[in-house]
């Protein structure tokens, strides 16, 4: 895949609760977010009951799932750890929540993406701690309510939009995760550093997070490389051109661009004149997926001024040609 993927690849799926912060004093950034946490933990626990539910948005790789870990060990709780495609069928997730002690924590991930069945399930639980088991068929066939420990639910979702509205209403607290500012990332690259046993400089970590799209999961991705070349081709420590050198072989730019990004920059601009150009034609002139650059190339580079979405189509911006020292040519 893509070397500044968000998403979380096989073996960072396996590896990367040993980066996860475990309390929230280490979990750096999110601040609001984090005092309200804080706050709320703290309430729960004096009165002895589980947490309200907790629903976390935002995209891929900004600490969605640490968050939910974080919350467990603060309560001093379990957490099951689940997501909205895995649990096919209502009964599978009557099972799951039969099966929570008191107060457990459980965290469904991609939660929007629950099918309405399963999704159904959920209301009761969330509201009452109870689920309506149907018992028998056809004019036999009666409802009897079960009792469930009492626990907390925290979802997640990259895309609060497409939870259902009686979902989303059972809520009590919405959290919503921001990217990350290169020093913030920074002081993560350090932290991971730390943990991974590979010295960082100030000035290493910085040139790191500044790739990062204001990510951490593409922040310890991209110091794992760095420190592959920094343990075969220098003394081990990251220093500015350790990691520089180390980044530019990997073709990610100094804005956290790769190949695929500049090439739909350089294309809008030297095949359509910086646009404004269709989704459908500048898809055909890269041979690449319409859907796949509106979802996983465009929010990016537009959240980074590089491109803007105008009524005619996609257009380059003065930033953009700047970025690739060209003189900007804007009608
Ligand atoms: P999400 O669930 O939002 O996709 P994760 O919680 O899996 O993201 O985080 C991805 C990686 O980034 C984790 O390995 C974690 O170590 C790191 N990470 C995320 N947020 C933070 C943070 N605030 N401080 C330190 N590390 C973080």
């Amino acid at each position: 895949g893509r070397i500044i993927s968000t998403e979380a690849d096989i073996e960072e799926l396996n590896s990367e609760y040993s980066l996860r912060p475990k309390y929230l004093d280490e979990y750096i950034g999110q601040n609001k977010v984090k005092e309200n946490l804080k706050i709320f933990i703290e309430a729960a626990k004096r009165r002895n009951e589980p947490l309200d539910h907790l629903l976390l948005y935002g995209p891929p790789g900004l600490g969605k799932t640490t968050l939910a870990s974080i919350v467990a060990n603060e309560m001093g709780v379990n957490i099951k750890i689940t997501s909205g495609p895995a649990i096919e069928k209502p009964g599978e997730l009557a099972a799951i929540l039969n099966n929570l002690s008191e107060n457990d924590i459980l965290f469904i991930d991609e939660i929007h993406r629950l099918n309405s069945q399963v999704e159904e399930v959920l209301y009761p639980a969330m509201e009452d701690f109870a689920i309506d088991v149907v018992i028998g068929k056809g004019a036999g066939a009666r409802s009897i309510r079960l009792d469930l420990p009492k626990f907390t639910l925290i979802g997640a979702t990259t895309r609060a939009g497409m939870l259902t509205a009686p979902l989303r209403d059972r809520f009590g607290m919405v959290d919503r995760l921001e990217f990350y500012s290169p020093e913030e990332l920074k002081q993560i690259v350090i932290r991971s550093g730390d943990v991974l046993g590979v010295e960082t400089d100030d000035a290493g970590a910085l040139e790191i997070a500044k790739r990062s799209r204001g990510t951490p999961r593409l922040a310890n991705r991209l110091l794992k490389r760095c420190r592959d070349f920094a343990q075969v081709c220098h003394n081990g420590c990251i220093d500015y051109e350790v990691a520089k050198t180390a980044l530019d072989k990997l073709e990610v730019d100094s804005m956290g661009l790769d190949n695929t990004d500049r090439n739909i920059l350089m294309t809008m601009i030297e095949k359509f004149g910086g646009g404004p150009v269709g989704l459908d034609t500048l898809a055909a002139a890269i041979g690449e997926d319409s859907g796949t650059i509106e979802d996983v190339y465009e929010p990016y580079l537009i959240k980074n001024g590089f491109i803007n979405r105008t009524p005619r189509g996609r257009v380059v911006t003065e930033r953009c040609y700047k970025h690739f020292g060209l003189d900007a040519f804007i009608e």
